[in-house]
């Protein structure tokens, strides 16, 4: 392939395109990260939200030979994916937690004959050695990691899990790698390509300034005087709405109000049992509810093209969390209204969410004791029967001392790995989770640098994702500073 001229190599690549996916034209970095993977060269792709991170891996696997590997964080996204695929007629693999031991063994066997041409998995299955052994039976052509923002510490949701990708791909034989992710800043690039071996690899960066959408910031005092601005906000959006609230309470309030002012509302939140969820969901996207209120816990993999406005009722922790809900706004390429309702009073609802975020000291030492009261090893389970703590705390802990060779895991089971430790070299272990908190401090005000600054807004954003330079003008005329 490498030996073909450029011009040829991206005509052939765009009737691929048009067969596999009848699409005319390749959007903007998409043709160069296909054409990475097809040379087997390692990839970082960065794209924002919504412009088509897929097709550079799902193209490239179609035309290769091998079985592609596709590491996702997220069930529900990876179900999504492997139906569309299937409904193309490709053979699609699906293997994580949710499966039965026949549905198990299927996919196994589905793998092992080389049938599957994709297989989509999780980073906890990849540390399972019998899993590996499986795929090691068939040559991989690719090993695409999606959302690869979550290996990194830096990342907005970090998660311990990745952190062994690097070493499972060692273990298949590195396999060229083809990541994901629409998290942009610079220590967050460079954090992947180390975490997975892959510090060689190009990075296909396609900027992150959406003109169609328009920012603005609206100070607002108190619930009652955002819920009016909510209301006349909506009511002069021609389409449909997302707004993003920081708690559960705060979702069901707002909803009720719109609700109460003739508004047709649906609301979605991490507590809703997962039928309501999904019936907020489908009503969301099918139209037949026009504005959606949710926490954050709605979105991730959400495509609705014709969003025309997206408020924040509180301030979000990241800056990139920010602009992960914001640019779900407007995917039609049409213009879309981005507001935050700013209360400088909300810093202390985000300061509060960080402080419960990592485990503290207190939790190490006692995931350490809980270990020790296990000396042969123990799963997750058994262990969480002895342990003080919640199972997402006690797992967060493992994983951290795993990672720092306090513990170890084989397969499901943790086991100790270094004995005899005191309180404070336990303590001691958790120092990146108290950097973690230092930069979470920093992202926050940053955030709030852009609610309070006098600066054009989107200058302010693509200056934070490294990208000051991206407009032309020091205005961009797209935000109430402009
Ligand atoms: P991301 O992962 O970057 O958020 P997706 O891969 O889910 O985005 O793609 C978003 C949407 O864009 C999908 O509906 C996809 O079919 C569409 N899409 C991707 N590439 C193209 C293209 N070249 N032309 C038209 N539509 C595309
Ligand atoms: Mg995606």
């Amino acid at each position: 392939m490498s030996a073909l001229p450029p011009t040829v190599t991206a005509r052939a690549l765009q009737e691929k395109l048009r067969a596999h996916f009848g699409f005319r034209q390749f959007r903007p970095g998409q043709l160069e990260a296909v054409r990475c993977a097809m040379e087997g060269r390692d990839v970082l792709i960065v794209m924002p939200t919504g412009s088509g991170k897929s097709l550079c891996f799902q193209l490239p696997a179609l035309e290769l030979e091998g079985t592609t590997v596709v590491v996702s964080p997220l069930i529900a996204l990876m179900k999504d994916q492997a139906d569309a695929l299937r409904a193309k007629g490709v053979d699609v693999a699906v293997v994580n937690s949710t499966l039965t031991a026949a549905e198990r063994h299927r996919a196994e066997e589905d793998i092992a004959s080389g049938r599957a041409e994709f297989v989509y998995t999780t980073p906890e299955q990849l540390a399972n050695p019998e899993f590996r052994a499986v795929l090691k039976r068939v040559p991989i052509d690719l090993f695409v990691v999606d959302e690869a923002h979550c290996v990194s510490q830096w990342g907005h949701d970090f998660r311990p899990d990745f952190l062994a990708l690097g070493r499972a791909i060692d273990d298949l034989g590195r396999p060229p790698v083809l990541a994901l992710t629409a998290t942009a800043t610079p220590d967050v690039i460079e954090d992947v390509l180390g975490r997975l071996g892959i510090p060689n690899a190009d990075v296909v960066h396609t900027g992150f300034y959406r003109p169609n959408l328009t920012l603005d910031v609206i100070p607002a005092a108190g619930d009652r005087e955002k819920c009016a601005l909510l209301s006349k906000i909506l009511d002069n959006t021609d389409g449909p709405a997302i707004v993003y609230a920081a708690t559960v309470k705060a979702v069901e309030a707002v909803a009720e109000y719109l609700d109460g002012e003739g508004v047709d509302v649906a609301a979605y939140h991490g507590k809703l049992p997962p039928k309501q969820r999904a019936a907020a969901q489908d009503a969301f996207m099918s139209g037949a509810v026009r504005t959606m209120v949710a926490t954050n816990a709605f979105g991730l993999g959400i495509d609705k093209p014709d969003i025309r406005a997206v408020v924040h009722y509180h301030l979000p922790g990241t800056v990139e969390a920010f602009y992960q809900e914001f640019g779900r706004a407007g995917r039609d390429g049409g213009t879309a209204r981005c507001v935050l309702l700013y209360d400088p009073a909300d810093q202390k609802l985000q300061r509060f969410f960080g402080r419960g975020r990592y485990p503290d000291d207190t939790d190490l030492v006692n995931a350490y004791h809980t270990l020790e009261r296990a000396p042969g090893g123990a799963t997750l389970t058994e262990l969480l029967a002895i342990s003080p703590l919640p199972k997402a705390r006690l797992k967060l802990c493992l994983d951290l001392l795993t990672g720092r060779g306090v513990a170890r895991a084989d397969g499901a089971r943790y086991e100790l790995a270094a004995r005899g430790l005191d309180r404070d070299q336990v303590a001691r272990q958790g120092q990146a989770y108290r950097e973690r908190e230092e930069r979470d401090r920093a992202k926050l005000q940053t955030l709030v640098g852009y609610a309070e600054g006098r600066a054009c807004r989107w200058h302010t954003v693509l200056k934070y994702f490294g990208e000051g330079t991206e407009l032309a003008t020091p205005k961009c005329g797209h935000c109430d500073r402009c």
